[in-house]
């Protein structure tokens, strides 16, 4: 089991760990901070370095528990000590990305009550799909300005750790569907933009909505009955 520090400390850019189990091209490892791709956030990249190499990892998937990091050059052996750096540009621009959607979430919960069916993002760029039929006169402008004002009121954004009998009593928790979380996990990670939107969550987050920048709606589309898509944008 890799430990994902990432999930108490999205904003650890370094770490040590050893290498626990090795393939042709990837490493697993005791614990990091690289985020494997899951929940519609991509993985991260970055630089793994050990005594006598360095490479540069190009992809980090979940498999068995581990977090598995793909390495574009040799590797280290299993048993090694590694130093890892995340590429924190393009991780902080995912954490951006990744707080407009819930802001996004939120406000069209607020404003409309009607909930989201899916979305993916890459950084500075995303899209969700709204149960929506059809979408509302004026829809696209109204949510730039309702998303961009709850970012100018730059609210807090909190983790924290909820046992999960605890969280299948917060009615917040309920509308985003925390039952559908597997009965084995006990502990639920909640991501709370304190006022506006609380989730379930593995993905990593920016600490408050001012950091977020300019958001704007890039496209609208219909992608069938009940279902209509937004493409966003930040600056
Ligand atoms: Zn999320």
């Amino acid at each position: 089991m890799t430990d994902q520090l990432y999930l108490r400390d999205a904003e650890l850019r370094t770490f040590t760990a050893t290498v626990t189990d090795v393939t042709d091209d990837a490493v697993a490892l005791d614990q990091t901070a690289f985020y494997a791709t899951g929940g519609g956030q991509p993985h991260d990249t970055g630089l793994l370095s050990w005594d006598g190499g360095r490479a540069w990892v190009t992809n980090v998937r979940k498999a068995d528990g581990s977090h598995w990091h793909t390495l574009d050059g040799a590797l280290p052996a299993a048993g090694q000590t590694v130093s890892g750096e995340i590429d924190w540009d393009r991780r902080h621009q995912l954490m951006r990305t990744h707080t407009a959607m819930h802001i996004l979430c939120g406000v069209i919960w607020n404003e409309y009550a009607v909930p989201v069916t899916g979305g993916n993002m890459e950084p500075l760029k995303g899209r969700m799909d709204f149960a929506f039929d059809p979408l509302p006169e004026g829809f696209a402008q109204k949510v730039e300005e309702l998303v961009n004002a709850e970012i100018a009121m730059d609210r807090p954004i909190e983790v924290s750790f909820l046992g999960r009998n605890v969280a299948l009593e917060d009615d917040d928790l309920i509308r985003t569907k925390v039952n559908l979380i597997p009965e084995s996990v006990t502990e639920i990670r909640v991501v709370d933009i304190v006022g506006l939107d609380k989730q379930a969550d593995g993905g990593t987050h920016v600490q408050s909505t001012a950091e977020v920048g300019t958001f704007k709606v890039a496209k609208t589309e219909s992608k069938g009955k009940g279902n209509k898509r937004l493409r966003i944008e930040l600056s």
